[in-house]
């Protein structure tokens, strides 16, 4: 067995405002545009755009979840690079406000008089107060 397998996977989440995660992980769980890919140590270098999810690491035995909206994910044998438009951890989530947005956008997508436009954005807008909402329920008391 080769004696150079790496022992972790350092994994960083940054957004244009923050760093939101850094640190060393031993799995994690990413929310690409073909589905949810799961990466180990020592993953085949590749590069793939996010879709808005639920990304969930492991770090010291235990899971921790993260709402990931848009970007892009770099994989390499020992690191995890993911740069997204927006990113909250499960404990940071305002719960009443992600309701109101999911509410805002039910709202908007009821009238049928708003442009494409603004159908697509309300669309986004539902999709990242789900994903929040799917999220924060694994935050950690
Ligand atoms: P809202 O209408 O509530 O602002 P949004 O989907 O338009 O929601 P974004 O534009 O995606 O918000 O995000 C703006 C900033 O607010 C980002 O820094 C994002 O991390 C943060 N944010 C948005 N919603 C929440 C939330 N429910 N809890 C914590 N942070 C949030």
């Amino acid at each position: 067995m080769a004696d150079t397998l790496p022992i972790g996977t350092q994994l960083r989440i940054v957004t244009p405002e923050r760093e939101v995660v850094e640190g060393e992980i031993s799995e994690v769980s990413i929310p690409g545009k073909g589905g949810y890919l799961g990466v180990l140590p020592g993953h085949a270098p590749l590069l793939t755009e996010l879709q808005p999810g639920d990304l969930t690491y492991r770090q010291d035995g235990l899971d921790f979840h993260v709402a990931i909206h848009c970007g892009f994910a770099e994989v390499l044998p020992d690191r995890v690079i993911i740069l997204a438009d927006a990113a909250e951890r499960a404990e940071e989530i305002d719960v009443e406000r992600a309701e109101r947005a999911r509410r805002r956008a039910e709202e908007r997508l009821k009238q049928p008089s708003e442009s494409e436009e603004e159908m697509r954005e309300a669309r986004e807008a539902l999709r990242r107060a789900i994903c929040r909402l799917e999220t924060a329920r694994h935050a950690k008391a």
